[in-house]
């Protein structure tokens, strides 16, 4: 809408709005005109205007808005202008208390009442809430009333960390001062900020431990071994050793950092597992031969087709079938199976090794879990291969599930959930 469209309508707004103050005016002016007509024109004549003046006085003072009504009517008001602040506070999703100046707990909104409950009107907050750094913050501000924040954690039931702040509602009231107490629930920040320094601490305690072995062992050849011959091959060959442990190391923090990096990008392209698996399983088949354990396949050459990355699902039965072989070596033979059923598309890897004990079974796909540790660095692995499953199945919305007895060995199973036609 053009600007002068917009100063003509509110100048033709105008023009009958004066008109419409003007009623009475008229009316009377339209009186006294039929007075002056009726004593030169007919009787009938005169009524007639009178009437008509007087018909249109009625019909603008029909059209005046009242003085009185409000600007707007109270249906189109926002919804927060009909809410009162105890319907507002019991929405909100964080905990929120009020509290007076002696401490006593006012109002409590639901949520506050299911995370720290129960929390009863009158009660006194601060014996319920016994975290000394939330003590402090309440005298604090009480004691000046600057608004103030504060981290602490409940540890009871389960541990959950919160924010808390306090701020003075209202400087008014002397000793009826109210303050809010409101809490932000950081227990999700606050794991993710845990496993990031948990992982930069192991990570560099991975790649400590054979740097310090390179450093002595170079030490040792320029110093006391310098011309020990026999010493010095013996030491190249540990130093080379370990030389490719962390070189191990650093390409499965590569591929792990890779992978969280394309978490969020779908997998499009259509992979036959059939092909897939059993190109892994022939690429395994000399380390196989050289541990002495037999691969069984159980795999129909129908293809069997999943949306995936190619390389991400090889990396993932790369490392099944890797493990299966070396983990349970003792077993003799292995048995890797691909199969399509009701519920989905299964490819499981099976060994008859010793087993995993059920308590370290949730804790497989941890970075840097072992179960052995001793163990693990003998068949050179770097626990982080079930982490690297885990992370790429989860972008393949497929799951692993684990069954393992000891003694008797362990199935790994990957789920691929329903495919897309
Ligand atoms: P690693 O690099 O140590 O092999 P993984 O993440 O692949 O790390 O495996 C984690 C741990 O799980 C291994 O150290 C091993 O203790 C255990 N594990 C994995 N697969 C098997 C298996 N088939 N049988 C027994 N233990 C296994």
């Amino acid at each position: 809408m053009s600007i002068l469209g917009q100063e003509g309508r509110t100048f033709r707004q105008k023009a009958v709005e004066r008109v419409i103050q003007a009623r009475f005016v008229l009316g009377a002016a339209a009186f006294i005109t039929a007075l002056v007509l009726s004593t030169q024109a007919t009787w009938w004549l005169s009524f007639a205007v009178l009437m008509l003046v007087l018909l249109a006085v009625v019909a603008l003072s029909a059209t005046l808005p009242r003085s009185d009504a409000p600007a707007e009517s109270p249906a189109s008001d926002p919804a927060i202008f009909r809410l009162s602040g105890q319907q507002l506070a019991a929405q909100l999703p964080d905990p929120l208390i009020i509290f007076d100046h002696g401490g006593t707990i006012l109002y409590v909104n639901p949520v506050a009442n299911g995370a720290f409950g129960p929390l009863a009107r009158g009660g006194a907050l601060l014996l319920h809430f016994r975290a000394p750094e939330l003590q402090a913050l309440v005298q604090s501000v009480m004691a000046d009333g600057v608004a103030r924040s504060v981290d602490f954690a409940e540890r009871v039931p389960v541990e959950r960390w919160y924010r808390a702040t306090v701020l003075l509602l209202d400087r008014a009231g002397g000793k009826d001062r109210q303050y809010l107490l409101s809490f932000r629930d950081q227990t999700e920040a606050h794991r993710l900020e845990r496993m990031r320094s948990d992982f930069i601490a192991n990570a560099s305690h991975e790649l400590r431990t054979p740097l310090a072995s390179l450093t002595g062992f170079i030490e040792t050849l320029r110093g006391p071994a310098r011309r020990d011959e026999a010493a010095r091959d013996n030491f190249l060959e540990i130093m080379q050793k370990q030389a490719e442990r962390m070189a191990r190391l650093i390409d499965d923090l590569l591929s792990l950092s890779r992978i969280e990096m394309k978490a969020h990008i779908a997998v499009k392209d259509q992979v036959d597992l059939t092909t897939l698996i059993n190109h892994v399983v022939d690429s395994l088949r000399p380390l196989a031969d050289d541990l002495g354990v037999e691969i069984e396949r159980k795999i129909d050459p129908d293809p069997v087709i999943v949306l995936g990355d190619r390389d991400e699902l090889t990396q993932v039965f790369q490392n099944l079938v890797e493990n299966a072989l070396k983990y349970g070596q003792s077993g003799k033979r292995i048995i890797v199976e691909l199969k399509r059923g009701d519920d989905g598309i299964k490819a499981m890897v099976q060994d008859f090794g010793p087993g995993i004990p059920e308590e370290h079974i949730p804790r497989l796909t941890e970075r840097f879990y072992r179960v052995n540790l001793e163990t693990s660095r003998a068949q050179k692995g770097t626990g982080l291969g079930l982490a690297i499953v885990k992370h790429i199945l989860t972008r393949h919305r497929a799951r692993l599930v684990v069954r393992s007895r000891v003694g008797e060995g362990s199935t790994f199973t990957v789920v691929f959930g329903p495919q897309k036609a």
